[in-house]
């Protein structure tokens, strides 16, 4: 089969969702691949390397439209994108479906197939192809990294001749994998290191990282839901967390907040009192900024000083700030979903639905809107 790779067409995104690496494991499985010029060059990644690569590269993205078998891209398909799909052709991408109904309809009436990579269950047999995760991972790096970059002090502690210099305190709220990321990017970098999660059972991996896990004086109900995800608070134990968070706000340096409950707009745990709590020169990065934010005053893809001098950071395209790394991660989840998708290693695609992770990412197939999917069996 062809499997065709487009320019990323939504402005401002540099990830691309093929490598030439990713492009030679995809020749073993009998697949031929082909990308869009120009594709890869805002992940450094030149047509000459796709060519090298044995990748053809072809001039538009109607080329690789019209030719190929299944399309792979890395934000969801514009409407015009929709269009261009025909009967029995795949698309692999991002999609959020609950966003987009009408044009995962669409797709539908066309007859082609949908596979989300943010429906991929977190099950451990589906990690290789989390692409969530692997972009979660880079932007709580980076979150850190953006911090620092904003914050007037070194992170490390340091005893130089011209004085002592204390560490950063850096305090991060929400211990999932971005959370972890940026804990472990924060003590890497000499930070003391606090961390947050409804879920007790993070405390020890957190711990385990050299952070400390800033347990609540409460009783009763914590938040941990199903599948390893939180459940919505309940007011008392919210109320015991924001009056935790108001006693460190005027000692954090640096707020990394990652707080997130699935299909749910962001909780607010870091208040405007908090924030005015804090010093000059404070820095918060809001990783939930795309879902509102966890922090009162962030403004989504902004950078804003408050009347304090509080940095606060509402980016939220952390993982396209770092292309290359993230287009290798992505482009690997992308590699192992058609692997699956390709059981004979024949250049066939098995669209198995009988197989959890497939059925689970696959929102339209065969003129049918196959989302949500059965609830996964645990692998
Ligand atoms: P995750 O589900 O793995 O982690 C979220 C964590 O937040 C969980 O551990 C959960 O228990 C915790 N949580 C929920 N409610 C909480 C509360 N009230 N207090 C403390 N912790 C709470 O999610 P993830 O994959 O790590 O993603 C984290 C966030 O990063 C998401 O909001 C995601 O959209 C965002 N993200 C942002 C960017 C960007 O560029 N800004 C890129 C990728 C992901």
């Amino acid at each position: 089969m062809k499997i065709g790779v487009v320019r990323e067409s939504h402005e401002g995104e540099a990830r691309v969702a093929l490598t030439p690496q990713s492009a030679e494991q995809i020749a073993k499985l009998g697949h031929e691949c082909m990308v869009e010029a120009g594709a890869g060059s805002r992940a450094d990644i030149s047509d000459d390397l796709y060519r090298a690569a044995g990748v053809e590269v072809v001039e538009t993205a109607a080329d690789v439209f019209d030719r190929c078998d299944v399309v792979a891209k890395v934000r969801p398909p514009t409407e015009d994108e929709v269009e261009r799909l025909r009967e029995g052709q795949t698309l692999i991408s991002f999609f959020y479906p609950a966003e987009n109904e009408e044009l995962m309809k669409r797709a539908s009436e066309k007859g082609a197939t949908l596979i989300a990579m943010d429906m991929v269950p977190r099950i451990s047999r589906a990690q290789k192809m989390d692409a969530l995760s692997s972009m979660a991972n880079i932007a709580g790096y980076r979150a850190v990294i953006e911090s620092a970059n904003n914050f007037g002090r070194f992170l490390t502690g340091q005893i130089t001749a011209a004085g002592k210099v204390p560490p950063a305190k850096v305090l991060v709220v929400g211990a999932g994998v971005a959370g972890l990321a940026a804990i472990g990017t924060a003590t890497s970098l000499g930070a003391i290191t606090y961390a947050f999660d409804v879920r007790p059972e993070v405390a020890e991996q957190v711990q385990s990282m050299g952070a400390e896990f800033v347990f609540l004086d409460f009783e009763g109900e914590q938040g941990a839901g199903e599948g390893g995800y939180a459940a919505p608070s309940s007011p008392e134990f919210r109320e015991a967390q924001l009056a935790k968070f108001r006693e460190l706000a005027p000692d954090i340096d640096i707020v990394i907040t990652t707080a997130l409950i699935p299909n749910r707009e962001a909780p607010e745990l870091w208040t405007e009192d908090m924030v005015k709590a804090m010093k000059p020169g404070s820095v918060i990065v809001d990783l939930a900024a795309e879902k509102g934010g966890n922090c009162k005053l962030t403004v989504k893809d902004q950078r804003i000083v408050t009347d304090n001098g509080v940095v606060i950071i509402g980016y939220t395209d952390f993982p396209s700030r770092m292309a290359k790394q993230s287009s290798t991660l992505y482009a690997t989840n992308i590699r192992h979903m058609l692997t699956d998708l390709t059981p004979g290693k024949d250049g066939q695609i098995n669209h198995n639905m009988d197989d959890d992770v497939i059925r689970g990412a696959t929102i339209t197939h065969k003129n049918d809107v196959t989302w949500p999917p059965p609830k996964p069996k645990q692998a």
